[in-house]
């Protein structure tokens, strides 16, 4: 039975929580980008490019951890969403694959309480509805299995992602 008993949403910006990490919408050259990426990596410092240059990069759909420096997070988990075309060509499974391999090393790293924002959602351009039910899902789906995780917060920048994501949420929870 998928668990949705430990999932909070939330409107604001991720790099301010206090959290034992967050997640990073990355790109594959995992060097810094727009939208959340430069965020993080304007909030994290100079240190954390420096950790990411070692880690040579990562595919669509993986993940790899970092140390959260100048930020409140202890950790931040890079994970590279698709890019979006016409949802035919393999992007719902890798949208998947970024949730399920960024929870993965999360609890490998004794990680329990973990912030994600919406993945692909901003210049990768996957729509909203569409991503919030892969990250919903396939997050209760983990939660199942996995008692270690405390909480999982899903971080929408803005109202109208927010509503988005509630609106889903309270059908999950009605089990419709
Ligand atoms: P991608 O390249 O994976 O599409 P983006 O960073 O462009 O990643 O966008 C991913 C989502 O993150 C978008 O919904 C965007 O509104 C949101 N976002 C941007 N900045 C922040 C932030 N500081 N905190 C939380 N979410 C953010």
């Amino acid at each position: 039975m998928p668990d949705l008993s430990r999932i909070e949403l939330r409107q604001g910006d991720i790099t301010r929580l206090s959290v034992d990490a967050i997640v990073n919408a990355a790109n594959s050259s995992l060097l810094g980008g727009g939208g959340v990426d430069g965020a993080i990596h304007r909030a994290a410092g100079p240190e954390l490019l420096a950790e990411c240059r070692t880690l040579g990069g990562c595919p669509a759909g993986e993940a790899r951890i970092t140390r959260g420096y100048r930020l409140p997070a202890r950790y931040v988990i890079h994970t590279v969403g698709p890019v979006y075309s016409d949802g035919q060509s393999g992007e719902p499974e890798l949208l998947r694959s970024c949730y399920v391999n960024s929870l993965t090393l999360a609890v490998e790293q004794g990680v329990r309480t973990i912030a994600f924002p919406a993945i692909s959602c901003g210049v990768y351009g996957y729509p909203m509805q569409d991503a919030a039910r892969i990250a919903l899902g396939t997050t209760a789906g983990f939660l199942a299995t996995s008692p270690s995780i405390e909480k999982v917060i899903f971080v929408q920048f803005g109202h109208e992602a927010q509503q988005v994501y509630e609106r889903l949420l309270k059908d999950m929870r009605s089990g419709i």
